[in-house]
């Protein structure tokens, strides 16, 4: 195994430890055993697209980017069993051969399907679950060097596996449940914000996917990739809203808003293309204080920071059982808000995390947050189930790190 540095997406954090990069399950027990026998951490990347510190650590940095691609699938039952380390984006085309696709993706598709489903990642659409609930079983490698298949025979510990940060070990497939292969239409508008404000409801429920960015001036829309010309100041206080749905999208007198149509396969239609110019704060918080916890989080951006470049977003999720699942118990509304790197710094984030709190808002694990484990702990009812599987699987907490030593050990 060699020294190297690990460096996250984002390029705010990064480590000096062994770095491996597995091409095979027997690599990943191998480097397991490896770190075991010499009393080293040892951490699972993904691509690296989560903020804050889930990965460094001075023992082992194992990469899965070589374990990838579907390894089973049965068409009658909508599963496919999928290699760990498979990117999001090459999912779509292999399970379309198959007549197969994900029922519902995040904002990109470069991230790896464990590390997105480890983390709880999530698209929009009130009816649709996130990534993790997709999941039926998984193949992990244990602390003690072990592959395990982890079902729905053991709920307490899929319950925990399903969003777990790489604590309980290392994921090399997951089965998940997937759906018949669809197309998606897509509708895009600017509109003022107040007008959506009216709709957001009724929207939610007539369509498969409903979602927006809230733009505070045209530089905002201009960061989502639009050209902003002309009368600039029709872009202030406006959103940018996203539908998708299977069948066509009439949005009647809204249609003069339309900036974009397009129809194509559904994994072609969700993902959008991101630099990594900004760092980002997302907390899911309970459907009926949604608006009024967002209108904080708009007067804040506004009042208080002036001008903030990139634009807040608003998705909505179904509700789950999963420990750590920021959905679990009940859908939410993600509310993110994001800041320029090295512009915007934690003061910034420490106002909105105010807000957050207030609402019993739940942090995506992939972002910044500030909880503590009494906090953790309030918002996350399961918690407490999650760290003693946690314990159980990994008692002398090789898969922890500086970070999440006080947060799970
Ligand atoms: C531009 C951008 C857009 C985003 N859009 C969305 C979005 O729309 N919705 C959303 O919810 N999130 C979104 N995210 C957050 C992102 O989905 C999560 O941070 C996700 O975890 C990143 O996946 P990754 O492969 O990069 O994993 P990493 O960030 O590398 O790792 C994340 C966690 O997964 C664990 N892990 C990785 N692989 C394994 C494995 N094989 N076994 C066990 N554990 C493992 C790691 O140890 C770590 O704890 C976005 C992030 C960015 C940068």
């Amino acid at each position: 195994m060699k020294h190297g540095t690990w460096t996250n997406w984002y390029g705010n954090q990064s480590c000096n430890s062994f770095v491996a990069d597995a091409q095979s399950e027997d690599d990943i027990v191998e480097a397991v055993r490896f770190a075991k026998n010499k009393g080293l951490k040892i951490r699972v990347a993904g691509t690296g697209h989560s903020n804050v510190p889930l990965i460094p650590n001075s023992g082992v940095v194992i990469r899965t980017d070589n374990l990838k691609g579907i390894a089973a699938h049965d068409f009658e039952n909508n599963t496919a069993t999928i290699w760990g380390g498979t990117k999001i984006h090459d999912i779509g085309d292999a399970l379309w051969e198959l007549g197969l696709g994900l029922s519902n993706q995040g904002d990109i598709d470069t991230q790896s399907i464990v590390g997105a489903i480890s983390t709880g990642t999530h698209g929009t659409g009130l009816s649709l679950k996130n990534l993790s609930s997709m999941v039926d079983a998984l193949r992990i490698v244990d602390a003690t060097g072990t592959v395990r298949t982890l079902d729905d025979s053991n709920q307490n510990q899929m319950r925990a596996a399903r969003v777990s940060l790489g604590l309980l070990g290392i994921v090399t497939q997951v089965k998940m449940k997937v759906t018949k292969a669809y197309h998606l239409h897509e509708w895009v508008g600017i509109m003022p914000y107040a007008a959506v404000a009216e709709i957001e409801a009724e929207m939610v429920k007539k369509y498969r996917h409903f979602g927006y960015f809230w733009c505070t001036s045209a530089p905002s829309v201009k960061w989502l990739g639009v050209s902003a010309e002309g009368n600039l100041e029709r872009f202030d206080d406006c959103a940018f809203v996203r539908i998708f749905d299977p069948n066509p999208i009439d949005v009647g007198e809204l249609s003069r808003y339309e900036i974009r149509r397009r129809y194509d396969r559904s994994y072609r239609i969700y993902p959008e293309v991101y630099t990594p110019d900004f760092h980002e704060m997302e907390y899911m918080v309970p459907l009926d204080v949604g608006v009024e916890c967002f209108r904080e989080v708009k007067t804040t951006l506004r009042d208080l920071f002036e001008v903030v470049t990139v634009p807040a977003e608003m998705r909505f999720t179904a509700g789950d059982d999963n420990y750590l699942s920021e959905y679990y118990g009940g859908p939410r509304i993600a509310i993110s808000a994001s800041g320029r790197m090295g512009k915007e710094d934690l003061n910034f984030f420490r106002a909105l995390d105010k807000i957050f709190e207030k609402y019993d808002g739940r942090s995506h694990w992939g972002k910044i947050h500030f909880l503590n484990r009494e906090r953790l702990a309030r918002v996350y009812p399961r918690h407490g189930d999650f760290v003693s599987v946690r314990r159980e699987m990994d008692p002398e907490g090789m898969f922890l790190n500086d970070y999440l030593d006080p947060l799970f050990a």
